[in-house]
C-alpha cells in the first residue's frame, strides 16, 4: 500500500456550546484544516489541525507539504513516514506550525492503519478499556455570571454527565474572594459526588495559585489545570507541593521533550496532552507511557472524538475532556452513557466527515 495523494480544507466552524448553550460570544468561528490522505487500494485517513489563528493559511500550506512529501510511502510505517518529515521539515520546529501540521498527517496515517487492519484504533494502540469516563468541558466558562454558571452546572447534571470543568481566574479585576464566590457557587448547583475540575488557563502567578488554591481546598476540585505559565515548571512545581488539590498541565507544550523537564520537576500530578501541539497520535502515546513511568495519570485535550481512543488504550488513562469543538463536523461521533464515553467498533478513527457541514463550513 502507498499514499497516492492529499487534499486539505480550510473550515471555519462555528463556536458554538451545544452543552448548556451557554456560548460567551455569538457568531464566533474556529479555523480548522482538514486533510484527507489517500492511499493506492482506495483507503482514505483523515486528519485534522488547528490553532493556526490568523496564520491558518499558512498552516493550511504546512499540510499540504508535508502530505506531498507523503507520497509513495508506506501508510503502515508511521515512525518511517514521520522520520522523512522531521527530515524535510523539522529546522522549522520542533514546535509552532511544523508539529501543527505533522500532527494532521501522523492522525491520517493511523486512521489509514486502522482502515487497512479493520480495527479501531483503540485496539491497535493497545484497547486497554472499551468505555472511559468522559467530562463536559466549554459550558461553565469565566464570562458567565455566577447565576449563569449555576445553571449551566445544573443542565449539565440533568444531561447526565457526572464530571465537568468550570474555570476561575475570572474576567477583569476579580478578588480572590470572586474567584472563591465563582467555584463554590457552581459546587453547590452540582452537588458534592459530580467530579468538578477548574481551568485557570495559565492566568495566575504561582503565589495566587498557592493563595487561592488553599482556599478552595474544601471545594474538593478532582485538578486545578494550568494554573500559571505551562512552561514555568519551577513555579508549577511549587503549586503542586503546596496544595492537596491535584495539579494538571500540560496542553500547551509542544512534541514528547518539553514532558520529560515538566515530569521530572515535579510540576504537575495529572498529565494533560494536546494531540495537535503534541504532534499527533504517535507522540501522545509515547508522552502517556512516559507518564505511566512516573505512576501519573494521563488526561485528553479537546477533540473526544478522536481521544478517546488513545486515552481508552492507555492503563494510566484517566478521563476524556468532552470538548463539542468538532463533533459537527462529523455524521457520528462517540456516544455517553452512564457516564462514559463508548468506544466505536469501526476501524480506524471510526469517524467519517459529514459533507454537507464540510461544504457549509468550508471558508
Ligand atoms: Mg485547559
Amino acid at each position: 500500500m502507498k499514499i497516492t495523494g492529499s487534499e486539505t480544507t480550510i473550515l471555519k466552524v462555528p463556536e458554538d456550546e451545544p452543552l448548556a448553550n451557554m456560548p460567551e460570544a455569538e457568531g464566533r468561528f474556529r479555523p480548522v484544516v482538514i486533510v484527507r490522505l489517500r492511499t493506492d487500494n482506495g483507503l482514505e485517513g483523515i486528519g485534522l489541525t488547528f490553532y493556526g489563528g490568523a496564520m491558518t493559511g499558512s498552516l493550511c500550506k504546512a499540510v499540504d507539504e508535508l502530505a506531498e512529501l507523503t507520497v509513495g510511502a508506506d501508510p503502515m510505517r508511521v515512525e518511517a513516514v514521520i522520520e522523512s518529515l522531521r527530515a524535510t521539515g523539522d529546522s522549522a520546529g520542533p514546535g509552532g506550525i511544523f508539529s501543527l501540521a505533522l500532527s494532521a498527517i501522523d492522525t491520517a496515517l493511523w486512521d489509514i492503519k486502522g482502515k487497512a487492519l479493520e480495527q479501531p484504533l483503540w485496539k491497535l494502540l493497545g484497547g486497554h478499556r472499551d468505555r472511559v469516563p468522559t467530562y463536559a468541558s466549554g459550558a461553565l466558562r469565566r464570562g458567565l455570571t455566577d447565576d449563569q454558571a449555576a445553571q449551566a452546572a445544573r443542565t449539565l447534571v440533568e444531561k447526565g454527565f457526572t464530571q465537568m470543568k468550570t474555570q476561575m481566574a475570572l474576567p477583569g479585576n476579580p478578588t480572590p474572594a470572586d474567584e472563591i464566590r465563582r467555584v463554590r457557587t457552581v459546587r453547590e448547583a452540582v452537588g458534592p459526588d459530580i467530579t468538578l475540575m477548574c481551568d485557570i488557563n495559565q492566568r495566575w502567578r504561582p503565589e495566587q495559585a498557592i493563595d487561592i488554591g488553599s482556599r478552595v481546598e474544601d471545594v474538593g476540585l478532582f485538578w486545578l489545570e494550568d494554573v500559571t505559565t505551562a512552561d514555568d515548571y519551577q513555579g508549577l512545581a511549587r503549586v503542586t507541593a503546596a496544595l492537596n488539590t491535584p495539579i494538571a498541565g500540560g496542553e500547551y507544550l509542544y512534541g514528547i521533550r518539553p514532558f520529560r523537564q515538566m515530569i521530572e520537576a515535579r510540576s504537575v500530578d495529572i498529565v494533560m496532552v494536546d494531540i495537535v501541539r503534541a504532534g499527533g497520535v504517535t507522540p501522545w502515546m509515547k508522552i502517556a507511557a512516559m507518564a505511566e513511568a512516573f505512576n501519573l495519570p494521563i488526561v485528553s485535550h479537546v477533540m473526544p472524538e478522536i481521544l478517546v481512543h488513545l486515552v481508552a488504550a492507555c492503563p494510566n488513562g484517566l478521563t476524556v475532556e468532552y470538548m463539542p469543538w468538532m463533533l459537527a463536523l462529523y455524521e457520528e461521533t462517540p456516544a455517553i452513557e452512564n457516564g462514559d464515553l463508548v468506544l466505536p467498533d469501526k476501524p480506524g478513527l471510526g469517524l467519517k466527515f459529514d459533507e454537507k457541514a464540510i461544504t457549509a463550513f468550508t471558508a
